[in-house]
């Protein structure tokens, strides 16, 4: 089912994100996750995609076992790095022949190295001309990133939002932020983006920290903020992962109650390929009976 209409039915959306493993032992801990979760009933699940490709069989794959072998609705993420526009051709008519209804269409990041996104001969410089190409050529229901603190490589917070907009208007049906720890960011985006004539669901994305140097090295690299008294915190926290999982749960949850009581039209679960976490904010949100 495409998630537009998923989004239309009026209850709330929970979805989980994962990335495609490395490993065959990786695999068989993401299904046993996936297994974790699915008690759950997720709206739908997500897959990234590899920098420059480098996932794509696994992508295509993965979503299509978790769609038809777990009865899951799934969603493919898709980039531009490195691709023309026949690559991103045969990725796409791959999801077709696989009956995948969803994707997410996003530029990816600036190859390892590399200071800045060059687009190659052939292929899109932003994530809008991706949006477009698919509502020109295909059936799928197409998502887009957004931005709440704003994409490190825009001027500004504004300029950011128009290009939100260029996407929204090629045709996303739906917006998933950047994780954010500050539910401030989210609302004032929201109201800017309301401003601005945006008029499709923006779900916020909620990371549960699994390890203080993680957070640290996945926020430096996105751009977003950890507010000082929290990651004083975590700061303290440093030598215990345990005590850090189980801080990073109570704020996330803090932040969904928030966020849910306020409006927001679902959640976006980074998990990281564990189950824990989401499980237990799931829990503490009162959405299912408490284990034991
Ligand atoms: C929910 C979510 C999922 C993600 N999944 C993946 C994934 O699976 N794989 C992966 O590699 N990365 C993923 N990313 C990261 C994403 O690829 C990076 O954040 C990337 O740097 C920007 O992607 P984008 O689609 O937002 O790009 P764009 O929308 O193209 O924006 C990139 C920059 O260009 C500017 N811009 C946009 N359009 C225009 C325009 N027409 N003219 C001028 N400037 C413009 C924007 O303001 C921004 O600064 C994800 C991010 C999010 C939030």
């Amino acid at each position: 089912m495409i998630i537009k209409d998923l989004l239309r039915q009026g209850g709330l959306s929970f979805s989980f994100e994962f990335f495609p493993p490395t490993t065959s032992a990786g695999f068989d801990a993401l299904y046993a996750t996936i297994g974790e979760l699915q008690p759950l009933n997720p709206t739908f699940v997500s897959v990234t995609y590899g920098a420059g490709g480098s996932t794509r069989r696994k992508t295509v794959d993965l979503v299509a076992k978790i769609k038809h072998e777990l009865g899951l609705e799934s969603m493919a993420h898709l980039t531009c790095v490195g691709a023309t526009q026949a690559d991103l051709r045969e990725v796409l008519d791959e999801l077709v022949e696989k009956k995948m209804e969803n994707v997410l269409a996003v530029r990816g990041d600036p190859p390892r190295g590399a200071a800045r996104f060059e687009p190659i001969p052939g292929g899109f410089s932003h994530a809008n001309e991706l949006v477009a190409y698919i509502r020109a050529n295909y059936p799928f229901c197409t998502g887009v990133a957004g931005y709440p603190e704003g994409h490190r490589e825009a001027p500004d917070l504004s300029t950011d939002l128009e290009n939100l907009k260029r996407k929204v208007d090629a045709g996303a049906a739906f917006v998933i932020t950047q994780l954010f720890f500050d539910n401030r960011y989210y609302f004032d985006f929201l109201d800017r983006a309301t401003a601005s004539g945006i008029r499709v669901p923006i779900i916020p994305g909620i990371m549960p920290i699994l390890n203080v140097a993680q957070v640290k090295r996945f926020t430096q690299l996105c751009g977003a903020t950890i507010p000082s008294p929290f990651l004083a915190q975590l700061e303290a926290l440093d030598d215990d992962d345990d005590a850090a999982q189980q801080y990073g749960i109570e704020r996330a949850t803090q932040q969904c109650r928030n966020l849910l009581a306020n409006g927001a039209p679902g959640i976006h679960f980074y998990t990281l390929n564990r189950s824990r976490s989401t499980w237990k904010i799931f829990e503490n949100l009162k959405m299912i009976a408490p284990a034991g």
